[in-house]
């Protein structure tokens, strides 16, 4: 394979920091749609109302204020209008997404394969995110994982070939199921919710059948670690429960950009 030119290396990284400005509008947004949905389904709040603003001041940002990572840079952190610091996680998300794509482009070249794993990285960035600050891991974002990936893997478009990608949907949703039953008959309480199921299933397409027990002791091995340190330091809330997605993502990232499979 031909190494990138620059061209298409500031190509993909400008791209991934747009892209990652956008998922912070989905990390920020989804969580307060879902809420909302259920509260006031009434009141007009979507991905694009109202236009983004200062949540301390309310005041609407103009283009030039929401260049990525720029206008974090030149504003110090903060609001020009009221001063009051903006979370970091806006540019880290945008650098990430950036870091990410080149990634992509670092391993399948300058390809339609490229753009496809780059799509696979902003959606498995943005479920993390969500799952990590509020617990839910939205449906549309599950979806799109999973019929990005069939749909990719029928026109040839990620690595893993159409019936791998099926029986990965599959057993990811079933393997994981079934896991889930069988510790709430033992523990007598839910261990995993039906976001991390579909999550799975998700995943199952993108990296096949034959990489998901792999995926799933990743998981659950750095799972189990991040666990028992957070108890022995206290810190783990919520009855002991804490966010399942975020490893899944992560071990998904793994097995899909390093072929981690069980072979076959
Ligand atoms: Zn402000």
């Amino acid at each position: 394979m031909a190494l990138p030119n620059l061209e298409t290396i500031i190509l993909f990284a400008a791209l991934g920091l747009i892209v990652g400005s956008f998922v912070n509008v989905l990390i920020h947004r989804l969580p307060i749609m879902i809420l909302q949905s259920e509260e006031k389904p009434t009141a007009v709040f979507n991905l694009w109302t109202p236009r983004s603003h200062c949540p301390h001041c309310h005041h609407v940002l103009h283009w030039y204020e929401l260049i990525p990572v720029v206008s974090y840079v030149i504003s110090k952190g903060r609001c020009r209008h009221c001063t009051q610091s903006i979370s970091p996680r806006y540019p880290i998300v945008e650098v990430i997404t950036a870091a990410l794509f080149l990634m992509c482009l670092r391993q399948f070249g300058p390809t339609p394969q490229a753009l496809m794993a780059c799509f696979f990285c902003a959606t498995l960035l943005a479920l993390a995110c969500i799952d990590a600050e509020t617990f839910l891991l939205p449906d549309i974002l599950t979806q799109a994982l999973l019929w990005v990936g069939l749909i990719g893997s029928a026109l040839s478009l990620t690595p893993t070939p159409l019936i791998q990608s099926l029986g990965g949907a599959v057993l990811g949703y079933g393997l994981l199921w079934l896991v889930s039953w069988g510790f709430e008959k033992l523990a007598g309480k839910e261990g995993m919710g039906q976001g991390d199921l579909k999550l799975l299933a998700g995943l199952g397409a993108w990296v096949g059948v034959w990489s998901l027990l792999p995926l799933i002791l990743l998981a659950s091995v750095s799972g189990l670690i991040f666990g028992l340190v957070q108890k022995f330091r206290g810190q783990l809330g919520h009855n002991g429960h804490f966010p399942f997605g975020p490893f899944l993502a992560l071990s998904g990232f793994a097995c899909f950009f390093l072929g981690i499979s069980m072979g076959a």
